[in-house]
């Protein structure tokens, strides 16, 4: 009984992840940082341990403030189908046609990656080098999310598919399984983006196409796979956890024909051109000569409350599982 009791607990931690998993977030942001010009790349470089270990922040901070939460994702389908023609693309123009409350409760992560992105820009400008870290770190996480296809979707994880669990299967099981060994990283150079909101409404686009596929082939291999062949159990600091297995994982994976390698690798692009285009509309500051001045009192405690309320565990408003 009371090995069951230690079983059952184990399962329940299964469900416990986040968007784009935090392994797959922290790749991500690391990853950006070789995509910047020269002017850019030393100050990033020797800082970028910051930008990939805060890369998570904004997931940790949804278990300490409601509002968060929406900055995450789109249920773009709620306004009807693809290519979503009522929706205006202005955040203004969204809110006064569906208002605010609806907008919010939806999810807002392509408009507010722009607000982001402006903060950047003021903070190249003012050259305050903790801010362009923090806000570096921060923008990477919100542009990886928009690149997941179940971040673009009110099915999104599975729950009216009987598919609960997909979120994750999605965006962590497969890149912590597959991404070292099986992932080609080799992008490219960052480019400036005139028309940046333009651009990440593009990526939102072809998430919301994508989250379809995401659940239908699942569907598909799953009701043909041997069902006691599709999760196994691997213990992990001395927890159980129960999760897709890596023949199910790989089997799922090569039906989607690379799109997770695919969205992680536009990802990095995308962020690294958000980055230099914040860069640029800041008119390049040199950023050869700034140094972090070290976190006040103030920063620090707001770094603890955030990682107290994460290690409670208690999330506000809705988890990506
Ligand atoms: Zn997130």
């Amino acid at each position: 009984m009371k090995k069951l009791t230690f079983l059952l607990l184990a399962l329940s931690f299964y469900h416990y992840s986040f968007c784009w998993g935090f392994y797959a977030h922290e790749k991500i942001n690391y990853l950006s940082v070789f995509l910047l010009p020269p002017e850019m790349i030393g100050f990033y470089k020797k800082h970028i341990d910051y930008i990939r270990e805060h890369a998570t922040d904004p997931d940790k901070r949804r278990y300490a403030i409601a509002e968060e939460a929406p900055r995450h994702f789109i249920d773009i389908n709620h306004y009807g189908h693809y290519p979503f023609p009522l929706l205006p693309r202005g955040y203004d123009s969204a809110v006064a046609k569906y208002s605010r409350d609806t907008i919010t409760t939806y999810g807002i992560v392509p408009w507010w990656i722009q607000i982001m992105k402006a903060r950047l820009v003021k903070a190249f400008k003012e050259k305050n080098a903790v801010r362009i870290l923090q806000l570096s770190a921060e923008i990477g996480h919100y542009i990886g999310d928009a690149h997941v296809p179940l971040h673009a979707c009110k099915n999104h994880n599975g729950q009216y598919t009987n598919q609960h669990g997909i979120h994750g299967f999605w965006e962590s099981r497969i890149p912590e399984l597959l991404a070292e060994t099986q992932f080609d990283f080799w992008i490219g150079k960052a480019v400036y983006l005139p028309k940046p909101l333009d651009y990440m409404w593009e990526r939102v686009m072809e998430s919301a196409a994508a989250a379809d596929t995401v659940l239908l082939f699942e569907q598909h291999l799953s009701s043909r796979f041997p069902s006691d062949q599709k999760f196994s159990f691997e213990v992990r600091n001395g927890i159980i956890l129960r999760q897709y297995s890596s023949h199910y994982t790989r089997s799922y994976n090569d039906l989607l024909e690379g799109m997770v390698e695919r969205r992680m690798r536009q990802s990095i692009y995308a962020i690294a051109s958000y980055w230099y285009t914040a860069w640029v509309d800041a008119g390049q500051p040199d950023l050869s000569q700034l140094t972090p001045t070290p976190f006040s009192e103030e920063e620090k405690k707001q770094m603890d409350t955030l990682e107290r309320h994460w290690r409670m565990g208690k999330i506000k408003g809705r988890a990506c599982e």
